[in-house]
């Protein structure tokens, strides 16, 4: 920089000299030149020069923005008491501050790598990658482990916001840590702070007797307050007797009602608080002018010769205190992205209004919401964007609590209410489309208004549970068991426990079906939208039970997922369409390639990679003719394993698909990670798009960068011709839905097929 200076100087002066040699030049030869040819020249150069110095001021301008930002940052970092640091998000730069160096042993000054230090505070072992960082800006309640240099473990809870986006784009992140072990003992320590504030009247004690203590005696019939030397000192008094009014200019205004009820009951009753020590706390204006706390502990007495009533007590400066309670409050109670209260504090209101109901008779409403499709929202919009719509949503329900209640943040993107039950059944209902439709108003970086929605569950409380923690799982409960349909609503009721029971009669007339071979395989086409052409199948079963009704998958494979029978269902389905295929491939119709769904339980099977290769042998088939559908929350599972075996079964040129992308906590980052070859964009997407902005946002996002990593693109559900133009227009390649074909049986599928080959279908 200081090279550049100088140069810069040598440049100009040099400029200068020669500048002022031809002026000099040209009026002592006049005859020789053109004079004014010469001047022109001169003013040319001037220009030049000055177009120098400007280039460099501008660099410098931004140089030292720049700077500012981040000295700013710094600042804030270095300044929080808990364990924080300052990171970019391209892990090059680290600024960690006094609190966490502590914890992890850093000396001060001592030099650190931040490709090392930042993954090791987050437990990774190797470098962090984008989807690292964004699952950690997701992650609001997970714990991470690392072990500081020469110390045991310590598990931490970061919470990590995007604080700044440079004009170069580099995101600089601020991490603050709560050591776990520190939150445990948070409450016991708030304990001891409130003990000391109480043994604080030894403290007083002691004061008098030194005398350098604030004394106000408040006597009988006496307008004016008397106050020692040390309090004059500490309020700017001028004199040693002041009245009620001018000590009360002096008190924080919110402060007033307080100390003006405090008055007036010393006032009528003086009598009731002889021999009784009580204690008054305001903040009041001090000599520096500035408002600080303030403890008045106190007791009535007569005087003995005249015995006449007097209030006489110490002042002393708590501000400290206070500060110290607040701070603590502040980190174990309150979330720090949307600043209200916590699931700690959630769980501690939560209980103490559920021990209350029995004795007053009362009840109260526990709503849960969860923001729809929050995840993507982070992921396409960014950080930033996804904790503002974090904190217009906690400003959403705070709104909601002006007659009374209270509201928390929960977990990622839940959050909860308590209500009062005001005898109106319809009010958690009211309250929540209030909600939603705020939520509607509310914008997502630069995607504005109508799209944003949430899904609610709600149960009563005490009716609902025996304890709180118990009526906060059933609106849970209520929340998870609602429709998949974006802002749903529903009520916890015992009856979602008789399903339960329902379940488990169908579970055991399903061990059956197998045997009685009552399980069959229906194909749904997949098409090109591009070309209309036929691209796959996928498999999809039916029980056909013997009532005559033909049960849906949605309702018996999540009871075999739970009773293990998944794995006999899995197997039947993996031979029966391959045997299929064969068949087909037999009859002379086209190669084509068949899918089938998969479970958690099949895919984490230790030989699956055998099994599918024995069932492809038996019947003689090609690896390529067969694609295995995942959903997104297997992926999610155990990350590690995941990869693995997937790429265990591309190599055996098995094809993936990532089925019902976008329903749960779906993350872009997935696309990138997992070896995919084609992505499913769930059917709720191809509904939504056209007239949900962000839906469009998110489906264009997705084709973007599933064509960029070579991964193909289908939209299911596709139902209409205008849902299909759109999804041709977002750059989805192919479809599957109603519009092309329904689920149909073997027989109807061969039919099918040989029509389009014949062009008798045209799409
Ligand atoms: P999926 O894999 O996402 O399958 C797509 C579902 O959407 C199918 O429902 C299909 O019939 C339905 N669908 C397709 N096009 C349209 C459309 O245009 N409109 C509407 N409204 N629906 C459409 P289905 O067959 O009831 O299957 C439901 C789910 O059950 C499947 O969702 C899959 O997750 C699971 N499933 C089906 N067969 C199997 C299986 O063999 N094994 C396992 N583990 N799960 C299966
Ligand atoms: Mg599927
Ligand atoms: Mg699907």
């Amino acid at each position: 920089m200081k090279h550049k200076n100088h140069l810069i100087a040598a440049v100009v002066i040099g400029f200068a000299l020669l500048t002022g040699y031809l002026i000099l030049y040209a009026f002592f030869h006049r005859e020789k030149g053109d004079l004014i040819f010469i001047i022109f020249n001169s003013y040319a150069l001037l220009a030049v020069v000055l177009c120098v110095v400007m280039v460099h001021r501008r660099d410098r301008n931004e140089q030292l923005k720049k700077e500012l930002t981040h000295k700013r940052l710094t600042y804030l970092t270095q300044n929080l008491t808990a364990p924080a640091m300052l990171w970019n998000d391209s892990v090059t730069e680290v600024i960690l501050n006094d609190a966490l160096r502590e914890l992890a042993n850093i000396r001060k000054h001592e030099e650190i790598n931040a490709k090392e230090i930042v993954p090791m505070f987050f437990g990774k072992k190797e470098a962090m990658t984008d989807a690292d960082i964004r699952e950690i800006v997701n992650a609001k309640n997970h714990e991470y482990s690392f072990t500081a240099r020469g110390s045991a473990p310590r598990n931490m809870i970061w919470n990590t916001s995007a604080v700044e986006t440079g004009e170069d784009g580099v995101t600089w992140l601020l991490s603050i840590g709560m050591d776990l072990a520190d939150i445990r003992n948070m409450e016991s320590k708030l304990k001891i702070y409130t003990n000391r504030l109480s043994a604080s009247e030894d403290r007083h004690n002691l004061t008098i007797e030194l005398m350098d203590v604030g004394l106000l005696l408040i006597e009988q019939g006496n307008p004016k307050i008397f106050t020692s030397e040390k309090l004059q000192k500490m309020f700017g008094l001028r004199s040693n007797s002041i009245t009620v009014p001018e000590i009360r200019k002096l008190i924080y205004p919110l402060d007033a009602v307080a100390f003006d009820t405090h008055v007036q009951t010393m006032r009528s009753h003086m009598k009731h608080f002889i021999d009784k020590t009580d204690t008054l706390e305001l903040r009041i204006c001090s000599a520096e002018g500035q408002y600080r706390w303030y403890s008045y502990r106190y007791r009535a007495t007569t005087y003995k010769e005249s015995g006449r009533l007097v209030v006489g007590g110490t002042v002393i400066d708590i501000t400290e205190e206070k500060q110290r309670d607040a701070k603590m409050e502040k980190i174990a109670y309150e979330d720090m992205v949307t600043g209200i209260p916590n699931r700690n504090k959630l769980m501690r209101m939560g209980s103490e209004l559920y021990e209350c109901t029995s004795e007053l008779h009362n009840s109260y409403w526990v709503i849960v919401m969860d923001i729809d499709r929050f995840h993507l929202i982070n992921d396409t919009c960014g950080y930033a964007a996804g904790n503002a719509l974090l904190r217009s949503f906690a400003d959403v329900l705070v709104k909601q609590l002006s007659q009374g209640g209270f509201g928390a943040r929960i977990s990622g993107d839940n959050f909860a209410l308590i209500l009062r039950d005001t005898g109106d059944d319809s009010l958690p209902e009211k309250i929540i489309a209030k909600v939603q439709r705020a939520l509607l108003t509310k914008a997502v970086g630069d995607l504005s208004n109508r799209s944003l929605t949430c899904s609610a569950g709600y149960a009563r409380m005490p009716a609902d549970g025996d304890s709180f923690e118990h009526i906060l799982e059933h609106a849970e409960f209520a929340l998870s068991s609602g429709s998949n349909a974006l802002g749903s609503v529903s009520r916890y009721t015992p009856a979602m426990h008789d399903q339960i029971i329902h379940d488990s009669n169908l579970e055991s007339q399903l061990h059956e079906a197998l045997s009685r071979n009552e399980l069959e395989l229906y194909y749904q086409p997949k098409v090109s939208l591009e070309t209309g052409e036929i691209v796959g199948l996928e498999a999809l079963i039916r029980w056909n039970h013997p009532s005559g009704k033909v049960i849906s998958p949605g309702v018996f494979i999540p009871i075999a997922e739970r009773s293990q029978l998944i794995t006999q269902i899995t197997r039947f389905v993996m031979y029966d369409a391959c045997r299929q295929m064969k068949v087909w491939q037999t009859m002379g119709l086209p190669d084509t390639v068949v899918s089938i769904n998969f479970s958690s339980t099949d895919f984490y099977q230790e030989n699956i990679c055998a099994q599918i290769q024995n069932a492809l042998d038996k019947y003689g088939l090609a690896p390529s003719c067969l694609e295995i559908e995942l959903t997104e929350s297997l992926a999610l599972m155990d990350i590690d394993t995941t990869i693995e075996r997937m790429h265990e079964l591309r190599r055996a040129g098995i094809k993936l698909a990532m089925d019902d992308f976008g329903t749960g906590y779906s993350s872009l980052s997935y696309i990138e990670q997992l070896p995919f070859s084609i992505v499913k964009l769930d059917r709720s997407f191809v509904t939504e798009m056209h007239d949900n902005p962000v839906v469009q946002e998110i489906v264009h996002s997705v084709a973007r960068i599933a064509k960029a990593k070579q991964i193909h693109t289908i939209a299911e559900g596709v139902e209409t011709d205008e849902q299909a133009q759109m999804l041709r227009a977002a750059g989805c390649e192919y479809a599957q839905g109603y519009l092309y074909g329904r689920p149909m049986t073997a027989r109807q599928t061969e039919k099918f097929i040989r029509d389009s080959l014949t062009n008798k279908i045209v799409y």
